[in-house]
């Protein structure tokens, strides 16, 4: 087993369709940056579902027994939000493809369509429609870090941006890495810090917007 954990953090330049993205994002429909939650929630979701149906024929993913769960963890203290989930997790080629590009070829087609749709109600229909709902973190965040372990694998990554044109990838130290699955913490922004660390606010938001989500969600007032 080679030690990658000694690797230094490599530098990524984000696709150039990704950094217009989130020019856009955070300048276009900043009014509706609430939906950040519903689509980090819902990419949780996804990742539990993707991992139940690899494990149905390799059991082994999920020998470990525990119970599939979305976490929401807040830190007034701290300025974060993390969303946490025991799914499938991304190794590091899954980081880079799915966080760093956007594989959709209708982005294109999204980014004509927000242009024209400033501000329009339906805009943040169409975050969810084209697969780019990760990035919304950037609406509210001015850090994103993910750290993810793909169920199964040895080596846990760090993924982290400011959204603002590149990101890194590094090895996460085992003793700090999820046994399985995702967290994905967002550094709040000066803006969006008081809000989204209530938890009101998130309960609120939560059986707004994720009533829907087969896999429990739990809201936990410091991440554990
Ligand atoms: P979509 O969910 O429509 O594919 P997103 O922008 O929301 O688009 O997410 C992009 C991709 O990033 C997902 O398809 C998935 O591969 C990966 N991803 C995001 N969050 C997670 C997570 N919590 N666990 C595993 N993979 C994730
Ligand atoms: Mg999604």
């Amino acid at each position: 087993m080679t030690d990658e954990t000694a690797a230094p953090a490599e530098k990524h330049v984000f696709q150039a369709d990704v950094a217009r993205l989130l020019h856009l994002m955070v300048h276009s429909i900043y009014s509706e940056r609430d939906i950040f939650l519903r689509e980090l929630i819902s990419n949780a979701a996804d990742a539990c579902e993707k991992l139940r149906y690899e494990a149905n024929s390799d059991s082994a993913l999920t020998q470990d027994g525990e119970a599939f769960s979305i976490k929401v963890a807040l830190d007034p203290e701290a300025g974060t939000l993390s969303v946490i989930d025991n799914g499938v997790g991304m190794n590091r080629d899954e980081l880079n493809s799915a966080l760093g590009t956007i594989a959709n070829s209708g982005t294109r087609a999204f980014l004509e369509k927000m242009k024209v749709a400033e501000n329009s109600p339906n805009a943040a229909e169409l975050i969810g429609q084209f697969g780019i709902g990760f990035y919304s973190a950037f609406m509210v965040a001015d850090r994103v870090v993910v750290e993810t372990r793909r169920a199964g694998e040895e080596t846990a990554w760090r993924w982290t941006s400011d959204g603002k044109g590149d990101y890194e990838v590094s090895p996460l130290p085992l003793g700090e890495a999820p046994a399985r699955g995702s967290r994905v913490i967002l550094h709040l922004n000066e803006e969006s810090k008081e809000a989204y660390t209530k938890p009101y606010t998130i309960e609120r938001l939560i059986s707004e917007h994720s009533s829907a989500v087969a896999t429990p969600i739990d809201l936990v007032e410091k991440p554990g």
